[in-house]
């Protein structure tokens, strides 16, 4: 196993931040590249990297990589220093408000007047091709501060590769996938392997979030040249919401850490027996189908039904109550579906969204993800 520092734009004068990537297998076949904790305070992934990194260790012994294998336990330097009164923000860079898992620059333009002229009928020749173009776009794009410099090197490692997993966690919530649409053939199997409950698809959900950065070129270039050349989907890039943020344990992640070795081995990037697929657990699902659970007024928030649960229109998912006017406030689901995560504060501040409820038809529309 290889290891590199990739160094950031220094902050400030006498600063600098690393990141850490972890390299298994060999170049030249198929890549997969994992990330955790893109939300630097969403720890679920990390453990599940400290297990992959384990049995990816123990793979490359035996001599079982096939493929290559890139995984950064902590995708996210700049968000573990920042803590706020003893509590750690990592969700939004301080510095700018913005979100860590948005905002990732659109390369499909500059890499289709890269590639127009090299295109034909021969996909995988056309996948090679864009794969190098969109990695020297990715290098070749400005960044000026120490967070465009981190996305520009989570890009670079990732943009390439056949498999992308980002992994992430809710609140308080179940097994759950985000994937653009053109990847869910390919996101079945994984979702099966992950014993996902849902899978939430859309394409181009609005600001730009790490997987649909990875994955938007395909779909883009092909609907762009249309007949003209053959496109496929070449990569499946997914956000893996590993249930809930206290959901830390070294059980779970084990297992988590297994089932994403194990769909490595079903995909051929790992050799030796590969698992039988497993039944599925859940099913996929429009984004624009998931509502939010709004508080519509301030006080304590008290749930009265599970994460998991499937739940009806009208079913009352919580309280907010005003101990001072002994006023009981219902939120209700306003669609029948699953009950898929909820937040784990307590105190409901209005307009808060407070829980999620997966429907199966679209309802919504604009920008599909939270803040
Ligand atoms: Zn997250």
């Amino acid at each position: 196993m290889a290891i590199q520092t990739h160094r950031l734009i220094s902050p400030a004068p006498g600063t600098q931040r690393e990141l850490i990537s972890l390299h298994y297998g060999q170049t030249g076949g198929q890549k997969a590249y994992i990330q955790a904790s893109l939300h630097a305070d969403e720890l679920p992934g990390m453990l599940v990297a400290y297990h992959l990194r384990k049995k990816l260790d123990a793979l490359q012994a035996a001599g079982r990589i096939s493929g290559e294998v890139i995984l950064v336990p902590m995708a996210n330097p700049i968000g573990l220093s920042q803590h706020l009164l003893y509590m750690h923000m990592g969700r939004f860079e301080t510095q700018t408000g913005e979100n860590f898992n948005r905002h990732y620059p659109e390369q499909t333009e500059a890499v289709a007047a890269a590639v127009e002229a090299e295109l034909n009928g021969d996909a995988a020749h056309n996948v090679k091709v864009i794969r190098r173009e969109l990695k020297k776009a990715v290098d070749a794009s400005p960044a000026h501060t120490e967070l465009q410099s981190q996305r520009r090197i989570l890009m670079s490692l990732s943009c390439d590769a056949d498999i992308v997993l980002d992994l992430h966690c809710d609140a308080q919530a179940v097994m759950h996938l985000y994937t653009e649409t053109p990847c869910w053939p390919e996101c079945d199997a994984l979702a099966r392997f992950l014993r996902s409950r849902v899978t939430l698809l859309a394409q181009d959900s609005g600001d730009n979030p790490f997987d649909e950065a990875c994955s938007q070129i395909w779909w883009k270039l092909k609907a762009k040249f249309g007949e003209r050349f053959a496109i496929p989907q070449a990569c499946l890039s997914v956000t893996v919401e590993l249930r809930g943020a206290v959901d830390v344990t070294h059980t779970l992640a084990e297992q988590d850490a297994q089932h994403i070795i194990d769909f490595l081995a079903h995909r051929g990037l790992i050799s030796g027996d590969s698992p039988a697929l497993p039944e599925a657990v859940g099913d996929a699902r429009p984004l624009a189908g998931s509502m939010p659970i709004k508080a519509t007024t301030t006080g304590v928030l008290s749930f009265l039904r599970e994460v998991g649960e499937t739940v009806q229109a009208g079913d009352v998912l919580a309280h907010v109550i005003c101990p001072i006017s002994a006023t009981v406030t219902e939120l209700k689901s306003p669609v029948d579906g699953l009950f898929f995560a909820r937040d784990f504060l307590r105190f409901a501040t209005a307009g808060m969204n407070v829980a999620k409820v997966a429907g199966k038809e679209a309802t919504r529309t604009g920008k599909l993800l939270s803040a």
